[in-house]
């Protein structure tokens, strides 16, 4: 394909008197959709003016460019095209003496437009190292930026090495989704970039970027007035480096939301109120990755009175706890970290605290710190990672974490056992289930499994509207359409009610389980009949209908 546009018009750049470049009207710009077409342009593209015009800072939104004949072009982000940073930029060029390209104006995306600005497309100058540094060092925050604006709790840079562009994804609202505007990622950039970041990243296990190593590491910075600190995670893939960057919030300053805004059930709060204010134990919360654990732990101490004195060990702190004392601890895999961890335990052991937040029990080191304060008295809360409730004791007892199984067992160390999950909560606009049938048979037979199932009425049913509407819409990407944040579906136990759970927990989590557990499938399911969650959603973050109908049929559930 090769893209035509009229020839330039030397009159529109002459005519037109310095600093008189009137409103621009952004649908009167180009668009350069691919890299393709940006190779395909007439007159070819030559190289970016950012330098000669010292906006490199704004690589990111808009770059100056001049084509091969001469005429020079604003390339800008959608909604910077018509911007008045985008009027200076044209206004400055005319000033220089280019002569205008027509058209004046380019939309381009994200990833190529910081390509461009870094003259990545030229093939006759080698890039200046220094500048090009810094242009990249940007293009990465510019990603993370972008994450943190939209609420995302991970971004993914898989690079391919087989293909010419690579893949920019973010985890956001447990979506793993790519967002039109960093498609199309050239490889080299994204390799490169990546080497640069890397430089900035701190107890990192290597001096330089390995694409052929696991490296882990953190790196905290201000992005859009956040605090925030990046998790680097990296993987050595088939294809190439995968690298996976968790985005904490630190010492966020915005209220912790109430345990009744999360979505827990009043009967719920209540549970967990009660483990508040007796005396000793553990509260042991579980889920999986960006299960919202540490927002619940962060609102569930907020509710504790003055009186009780709280220090936490987190890594690193996310929420601000009122009246808390707070650490944070990397615990990177460096032995220094292993000794500041050690040491802190020790510090805190001496502080006569009540309380005591345990960021996450997750091996040997936090494991033994478990036994120890959960075995002196204090109250603990913590989190695991494991897939159900009932899987929490198991967890604690395996050997990575190697907390002793004699232990769990005596009465009172285990204080309430907590799982949840976050699913997606329906917008507004959802629609009501017996209208939506009407254009979707399969819904019908859900309904129908649905009623047979749970013996209840199912009107007030709702399913996602996939067009969404002005409200939901705004979030930019249309696997969110329909969806209006997230809400939580929990299950637990509470052992001091079930005379069976020492032998139990002795056996590590193993064996039948007495109690009749009211599922997060059944809570998600009580919500879904007020028409808070889309059932098809519930299917999926748990298992069909159909299995479910199974598993109660089953002489003893799981
Ligand atoms: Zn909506």
């Amino acid at each position: 394909m090769r893209l035509r546009f009229p020839s330039k018009s030397p009159v529109y750049a002459h005519s037109i008197p310095d600093g008189a470049v009137a409103r621009y009207a952004a649908a009167s710009a180009g668009i350069i959709p691919d890299t393709e077409s940006l190779l395909a342009l007439d007159p070819p593209l030559l190289r970016s003016l950012s330098k000669e015009f010292k906006v490199e800072s704004l690589a990111a939104r808009m770059c100056p460019v001049e084509f091969e004949d001469g005429t020079a072009a604003v390339f800008a982000l959608a909604e910077h095209v018509a911007s008045d940073h985008a009027d200076e930029l044209a206004r400055q060029l005319i000033r220089a003496g280019y002569r205008s390209a027509t058209p004046a104006r380019y939309v381009v995306n994200a990833s190529l437009l910081l390509a461009v600005g870094r003259d990545a497309f030229r093939s006759d100058v080698a890039t200046d190292a220094a500048v090009g540094r810094g242009a990249l060092a940007e293009a990465f925050h510019e990603l993370v930026e972008w994450g943190v604006r939209h609420h995302a709790s991970d971004l993914h840079l898989n690079v391919n090495l087989h293909e010419p562009e690579s893949e920019v994804k973010y985890t956001l609202f447990g979506r793993y989704v790519a967002p039109e505007c960093f498609r199309r990622m050239p490889t080299r950039m994204l390799m490169e970039m990546l080497a640069v970041a890397w430089m900035d990243i701190s107890g990192g296990n290597g001096a330089v970027f390995d694409p052929n190593a696991e490296q882990q590491g953190s790196l905290s910075r201000c992005y859009a007035g956040r605090d925030v600190m990046l998790r680097w995670a990296s993987m050595a893939s088939e294809k190439g480096p995968c690298v996976c960057l968790r985005i904490l919030e630190k010492n966020r300053a915005a209220g912790i939301p109430p345990l009744e805004s999360l979505g827990y059930p009043p009967q719920q709060v209540q549970m967990l109120e009660q483990a508040l204010s007796s005396g000793g134990g553990a509260v042991v919360f579980a889920g999986t990755v960006g299960s919202g654990k540490s927002t619940t732990l962060a609102s569930l101490m907020a509710r504790l009175p003055e009186h009780r004195k709280v220090v936490t060990i987190e890594d690193p702190v996310e929420y601000t706890i009122p009246g808390a004392i707070q650490n944070s601890i990397s615990r990177r895999l460096d032995v220094d970290a292993h000794a500041a961890f050690a040491t802190k335990l020790r510090a805190l052991k001496r502080s006569a605290m009540s309380d005591v937040l345990l960021g996450e029990v997750r091996d040997r080191e936090t494991g033994l710190a478990f036994m120890d304060l959960a075995g002196s008295g204090v109250n603990v809360y913590t989190t695991v990672h494991a897939p159900s409730v009932s899987f929490i004791p198991e967890r604690l007892a395996s050997e990575f974490v190697g907390v002793s199984r004699d232990f769990l067992a005596i009465p009172g160390t285990l204080k309430l056992l907590v799982w949840q999950a976050l699913l997606p909560k329906l917008c507004h606009c959802a629609l009501p289930i017996q209208h939506a049938i009407k254009h979707d048979a399969s819904l019908g037979h859900l309904r129908s499994a649905v009623e047979t199932l749970y013996a209840v009425p199912t009107e007030a049913l709702r399913v996602r509207n996939e067009d969404g509407c002005e409200h939901c819409r705004r979030q930019g990407l249309p696997e969110l359409f329909g969806y209006d944040g997230r809400s939580v579906a929990s299950e637990m136990i509470h052992p001091k009610l079930h005379p069976g759970f020492p032998e139990w927990a002795r056996q590590g989590g193993r064996g039948e389980f007495p109690p009749p557990l009211r599922s997060a499938m059944d809570g998600a399911m009580d919500a879904a009949l007020r028409g808070i969650f889309d059932p098809r959603d519930i299917e999926q973050r748990f298992h069909s209908f159909e299995t479910e109908a199974r598993l109660r049929a089953l002489p003893q559930r799981p």
